[in-house]
């Protein structure tokens, strides 16, 4: 079943794009826990760890760790949280593969259930060029 990610990937729905290449798009998360909150998904689908293949999710790992970084220039952030959510029972909405890339500014942040933020009307698309400026 196509997920809200295919729909991304082929560009029939508009995202927060900050980094792509032949394997991955990465792109900002709609309702962010924290501002600058990004996904890393694989171009291909996977649902999640139980089937993805090894050297795509070591490339997924590879880009999150640049997306972090250029995450923590742009915002300030003082730190992050990589995590993967995988099946209902993990946390898992939207079952195509990804990675969760959460820059922290206080470290309760990680420890207290997730709330989940919106936009201000452009804020996104804003942020999500500052980042990708340091991501190509
Ligand atoms: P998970 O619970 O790990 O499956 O997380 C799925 C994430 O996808 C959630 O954090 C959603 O906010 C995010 N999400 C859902 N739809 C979109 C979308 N159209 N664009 C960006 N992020 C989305």
């Amino acid at each position: 079943m196509e997920t809200i990610f295919e729909k991304i990937i082929a560009r029939e729905i508009p995202a927060d794009i900050i980094y792509e290449d032949d394997t991955v798009v990465s792109f900002l998360d709609i309702r962010p826990i924290v501002k600058g909150h990004a996904l890393v998904v694989p171009r291909k689908k996977y649902i999640n760890v139980y089937d993805i293949e090894p050297d795509v999710f070591g490339h997924m790992i590879q880009v999150a760790q640049k997306v972090a970084i250029a995450q923590k220039k742009i915002t300030g952030a003082k730190g992050a949280t990589i995590l993967m959510n995988n099946e209902h029972e993990g946390g898992q909405e939207v079952f195509h593969a990804h990675i969760h890339v959460i820059p922290r500014f206080n470290r309760g942040e990680a420890f207290i259930p997730a709330q989940h933020l919106s936009y201000e009307s452009g804020e996104s698309e804003a942020l999500a060029l500052q980042i990708k400026s340091l991501l190509s």
